[in-house]
């Protein structure tokens, strides 16, 4: 049952909280939203907040994209209704409580089209009609930058020279962020498992529980939000952003991914099946696969994002799977039972964690519903370039992947496919006419 919102009121004042803050994620993944003071909490719940529709269409540096539904039609109203359940203290912010808000169109009071909370909810729909609901797993990575204004960008890594991977403690983080950014993820109920230092300096990785598949999603949002959040408490800059450095690794979003069945089972374990998985499971890993090219869109939505991709990067470029080997797009962890699941290595930290789940969950739906067979999986080193097919390596391959995947569009909708090609062929466009500094480099002084 929903909480009443006088009551909810009523809590908050006892926590001397005077402030809700209401957010959402954008068509990017990008926390939008609204402080409102306490005491005008009921209302708010009653009639919603009405916000420019832009915020589906803005992008990132504050240009309003030209979307259907958007400057089209005037950038009417949405209005975005507060879910209560979500309501939390904000852990580096005394004095401010957070939840999460529902986007509806005014007129109709349904979800907004283009919301990818919604999206979500509907590929999880389609899947539990097969009787199948998904479990998922974020695992995150991150870097952690300082201000210097000598830097190329005016940032640079946090404890960039100090411990290398998995080094604890102060020796690869000097100034205790990982612990302090533990113990808040924590206080906010993200479900964060464990954190560590990554392969480069500044960079961090945080695996957070599995659960639901909108559950994961809401949580690996929140997450992204929280660790800018703190970081900027802390004076630093995170990012996801999938390769900021050119002498660093990129920054992975991994996502566990397994279906239960409706008694509760591990439908992707069958101890009598090869390699202990079922054919559910072997069904998930081909549409997965057979869709990986188009899924690079959702997972790899950056122009950014394809700079990460190559050989012994750990971040998987070949369309395969192999048994518990990290050189393979899509990787079988060693756990059985209960545990048996999939490792798609695919996407970037820069992917909206609800489009990046609902690509996933859709894939896995289309492979079962095909019952489609996986090829052999690969054996040892993953890198070599003949042996299976390559994604798509832009997001100009990857766009056209995706508007041409017939089967993909039909479950994530039509009118989302084309909201999200088109806001990112804008993108891609505006960086078609800027020029690099790689470009200056390499041409100004010979040409
Ligand atoms: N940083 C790698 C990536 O971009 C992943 C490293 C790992 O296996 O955790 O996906
Ligand atoms: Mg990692
Ligand atoms: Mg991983």
């Amino acid at each position: 049952s929903t909480p009443d919102p006088e009551d909810v009121v009523a809590t908050l004042v006892e926590q001397r909280i005077e402030l809700v803050r209401l957010s959402y994620p954008d068509l990017i993944g990008v926390d939008r939203g609204r402080d409102i003071l306490t005491h005008h909490l009921p209302a708010a719940c009653a009639h919603g907040l009405s916000f420019c529709r832009a915020v589906y269409h803005t992008s990132p540096r504050g240009d309003v994209v030209d979307v259907a539904g958007g400057l089209d039609t005037g950038l009417p109203d949405i209005c975005v209704r507060p879910d209560l359940d979500t309501l939390v203290p904000v852990p580096w912010e005394p004095g401010v409580a957070w939840c999460l808000g529902e986007p509806v169109d005014p007129a109709t009071g349904l979800p907004c089209p283009e919301s990818p909370r919604d999206l979500l909810r509907r590929v999880v729909a389609d899947l539990a009609a097969e009787g199948l609901a998904a479990v998922v797993g974020p695992e995150l990575e991150y870097f952690l930058l300082d201000r210097d204004e000598t830097a190329p960008a005016g940032w640079r890594r946090y404890a960039d020279v100090t411990g290398q991977v998995y080094t604890v403690g102060r020796k690869g983080d000097p100034a205790g962020h990982l612990p302090a950014t533990l113990r808040a993820l924590d206080a906010l109920g993200i479900g964060a498992i464990s954190g560590n230092r990554e392969f480069d300096g500044g960079q961090f990785e945080i695996n957070l529980s599995h659960s639901a598949a909108l559950d994961a999603a809401d949580r690996a949002w929140r997450f992204k939000t929280a660790i800018k959040e703190i970081a900027h408490a802390e004076g630093r800059l995170a990012t996801f952003m999938a390769k900021p450095f050119n002498d660093t690794g990129g920054s992975g979003f991994h996502v566990h991914v397994s279906c239960v069945d409706t008694e509760g089972h591990n439908a992707f374990a069958d101890p009598s099946g090869a390699h202990g998985l079922s054919d559910t499971a072997r069904h998930a890993i081909a549409g997965l696969l057979e869709h990986a090219p188009a899924l690079a869109a959702l997972l790899n939505p950056t122009v950014n994002s394809y700079k990460r991709f190559g050989p012994d990067t750990l971040a998987p470029w070949l369309i395969d799977w192999g048994l518990d080997n990290r050189s393979a797009m899509l990787r079988v962890p060693p756990e059985r039972g209960v545990g048996t699941r999939l490792e798609l290595r695919l996407g970037d930290a820069s992917a909206n964690p609800y489009l990046a789940v609902a690509g996933v969950v859709a894939a896995v739906l289309l492979g079962i519903r095909a019952k489609a067979a996986p090829p052999a999986p690969l054996q040892g080193y993953g890198y070599d370039r003949a042996r299976a097919a390559v994604l798509p390596m832009t997001l100009s391959g990857s766009l056209d992947a995706l508007a041409a995947d017939t089967a993909l569009t039909e479950v994530l909708g039509k009118g989302f496919v084309t909201a999200f090609v088109s806001y990112k062929r804008d993108e891609l466009e505006r960086f078609r006419r800027h020029v690099t500094d790689w470009e200056f480099g390499e041409y100004a002084y010979h040409l």
